[in-house]
């Protein structure tokens, strides 16, 4: 298939790699150029500019916010703009329900199709294909799109027929993984305050009752207080913990714990730990708890 993939961060490297290394032709483009370059030497093809990388059947989009999608989708030589009517805009990045309302609506416009497809799993699990893929959209679209997901990732969950409820999905799931990280941070700093080893206190709960990949991922790196190179940014996380709000609030649901998780974000940004990846919140509660950052207990 003829595909355009717009966005090669930490996510979209690893995504595009499988779609160039199943046999597609993938035309990349990215904001910043240089990040094309490994993906060319795998046999993709550089797009200069945003419309390059819509001549195909599909585009991905895999980038950081709704700012940027917006940006890359609604410009003057945006996706809708440059998509072939019939072809699809496959949104992978985690944005609000409102913009992927708008993305439908506007594409449906435009005689285009659209499907809303986030994933769960960190870099690592994009560039392994193990990405957990959450796509909603009319099964029509959604059909011949199957073998791509399959190339990216190691299994697809189908929402519903309406886009937006993936994306939901996809920030209540970063909500509870942030809600982890929290509370993950705040029971190591209490048992390390102690003289419990952080390590083994995380290898005890994850090879008991909280054995599952969320405890077993960031437990690891709160252990290792390893925040840095961040698999996903703190300003991200906090983003997605806004977006969660604010899809909350027009649903008219309290969501208590993220209210809390926000401004645990916002002090990490203020502090200058947005770059840091978001398992850097549980820094926080060894500061708060007089720890040194050096304390190996
Ligand atoms: P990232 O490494 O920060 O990459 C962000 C991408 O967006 C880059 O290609 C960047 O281009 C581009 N971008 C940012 N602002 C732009 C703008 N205004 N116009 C055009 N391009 C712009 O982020 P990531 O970790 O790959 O995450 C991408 C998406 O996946 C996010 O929505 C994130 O929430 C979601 N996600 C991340 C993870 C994870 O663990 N990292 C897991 C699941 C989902 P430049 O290179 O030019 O800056």
């Amino acid at each position: 298939m003829d595909i355009g993939f717009i966005g090669l961060g930490n996510m979209g490297q690893g995504m595009a790699a499988n779609l160039v290394k199943a046999g597609h032709r993938v035309t990349v483009y990215n904001r910043s150029p240089e990040k094309a370059e490994g993906l060319v030497e795998l046999g993709a093809t550089a797009a200069s500019n945003v419309a390059a990388a819509c001549a195909g059947d599909v585009v991905f989009t895999m980038l950081a916010d709704d700012h940027a999608v917006e940006a890359v989708t609604f410009g003057e030589h945006g996706i809708v703009a440059a998509l072939a009517p019939g072809a699809t805009h496959v949104s992978s990045s985690t944005i609000s329900v409102a913009l992927s309302e708008r993305l439908a609506a506007a594409h449906t416009e435009a005689g285009q199709r659209y499907a809303a497809a986030p994933v769960f799993g960190r870099p690592e699990a994009a560039a392994a294909a193990k990405l957990f893929v959450i796509a909603a959209g009319e099964a029509q679209v959604l059909q011949p799109l199957a073998p791509l997901f399959d190339v990216i990732g190691q299994r697809t969950f189908v929402v519903s027929e309406q886009p937006h409820t993936a994306n939901l999905v996809k920030l209540s799931g970063n909500f509870l993984i942030a809600s982890v990280i929290e509370s993950v941070g705040e029971a190591v700093a209490l048992v390390a305050k102690a003289g419990v080893d952080r390590q083994q206190y995380v290898d005890i709960l994850t090879s008991t009752l909280f054995a599952a990949p969320v405890y077993q991922t960031y437990g690891g790196l709160i252990a290792r207080r390893e925040f840095e190179p961040a698999g996903f940014a703190a300003r991200l996380g906090m983003k997605d913990v806004r977006l969660a709000l604010a899809a909350a609030e027009r649903l008219e649901v309290p969501l208590p714990v993220a209210s809390l998780l926000r401004d645990r974000f916002l002090t990490l940004v203020a502090a200058g730990g947005g770059h840091l990846d978001w398992s850097a919140l549980s820094a926080l509660a060894d500061r708060d708890a007089g720890l040194a950052s050096d304390d190996s207990a």
